[in-house]
């Protein structure tokens, strides 16, 4: 499934000093992260990992998570991601701050560069460093962070039930939130910058199906307000044209649904990835084009996108790690 590639442009600076070599390296420390270190030390790996520049990835930004198997009252985000730390390291794994700066995966064992100073020599590679949702960019969408302001309906939605919330996208993320939060809430605005969405036909005839969505064509977002809490949305209808005007909307809940980036740029030279940056792996595995490196959690998954998901492909990587090093010892 994978294509070749031309490797012999991409030299990696120097890094001066001897590299650390260690069996297994797994960048990134979100669900999937953790899980492949759970698995990974329990299998004698001794797992070296990298948090990256989130510690606790994504699950550290939400509030409650009360669909994590396993937690029947709930938990915050934080003390998951906090258990899964601590569960990672009563098996031995060495849990380090850093940020993996370049990578040179040409041969093994794989460098890595850390923090652009100490270079790690690795037998098998696990890369879970994760996808980031993509914000607008306006400033009253850090003010009311944990405040109304979410980018995983499937995470809160649940707190808005019977409330008013608006959606922002155009794509299937958005259609699929719009839908899910339909179930939900009282009323769902979904606000579309052009005339048409850009989710799949079938996905379109689902939300204008249903009766308690409503697409705000041509609108954009100018600002939020609300005492503390989100309590309603200012919107720029038809912006830059000649009737344009400013309308207000009354809502609970305001959901970023425009898309994700992957962090999978610094692997880009040698792993293949989708047109959005997605790594591919073989399907039922977590095997890159490389072998021995692999790759889980959301940085390979547009899709599901859940905790759960990637906390079961972070096993699947540490066993394809495992089986991958008695192979070939
Ligand atoms: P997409 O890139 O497909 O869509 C992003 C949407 O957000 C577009 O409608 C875009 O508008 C809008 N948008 C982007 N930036 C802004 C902005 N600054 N202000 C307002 N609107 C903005 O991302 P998705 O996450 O929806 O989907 C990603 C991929 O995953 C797609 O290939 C999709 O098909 C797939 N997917 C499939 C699902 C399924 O099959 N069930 C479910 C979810 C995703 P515009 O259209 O104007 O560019």
């Amino acid at each position: 499934m994978f294509g070749t590639m031309n490797l012999s442009d991409k030299q990696p600076k120097k890094v001066e000093g001897e590299a650390e070599k260690v069996k297994c390296l797994i960048i990134g420390s979100g669900p999937a992260g953790y899980t492949a270190a759970i698995y990974a030390a329990r299998a004698n790996l001794s797992p070296v990992m990298y948090e990256g520049l989130q510690p606790g990835g994504q699950l550290t930004t939400t509030t409650e998570v009360e669909n994590f198997p396993g937690y029947p009252e709930g938990i915050t985000g934080p003390e998951m991601m906090e258990d899964l730390k601590k569960q990672a390291a009563r098996f031995g794994t060495d849990i380090r701050w850093g940020l993996a700066t370049e990578t040179d995966l040409s041969q093994r064992p794989f460098k890595v560069t850390i923090d652009s100073s100490k270079l790690i020599e690795a037998e098998t590679l696990i890369i879970a460093t994760g996808a980031t949702a993509k914000y607008l960019g306006i400033d009253d969408e850090k003010k009311y962070a944990g405040g109304g302001v979410s980018a995983c309906a499937t995470c809160d939605g649940f707190f808005y039930r019977g409330k008013d919330v608006a959606v922002v996208g155009g794509g299937d993320t958005a259609a699929e939130e719009a839908m899910y939060l339909a179930g939900l809430c009282n009323k769902v605005y979904l606000i579309v910058r052009r005339d048409e969405l850009r989710a799949s036909k079938v996905m379109q005839e689902r939300v204008f199906k249903t009766p308690n969505i409503e697409v705000l064509w041509k609108h954009q977002t100018k600002g939020l307000f609300g005492d503390g809490v989100v309590e309603g949305a200012e919107l720029y209808k038809n912006k830059g044209e000649a009737n344009e005007e400013i309308v207000k909307i009354k809502i609970d809940g305001f959901f970023l649904a425009i898309g994700h980036k992957p962090n999978s740029d610094i692997f880009k030279p040698w792993i293949e990835t989708d047109e959005v940056g997605y790594i591919k792996t073989i399907p039922g595995t977590s095997k890159t084009n490389v072998p021995g490196v692999f790759a889980c959690g959301d940085v390979q998954d547009s899709h599901y996108r859940q905790a759960i998901t990637a906390a079961g492909s972070g096993c699947m990587a540490a066993i394809d790690s495992e089986r991958f090093i008695s192979e070939n010892a």
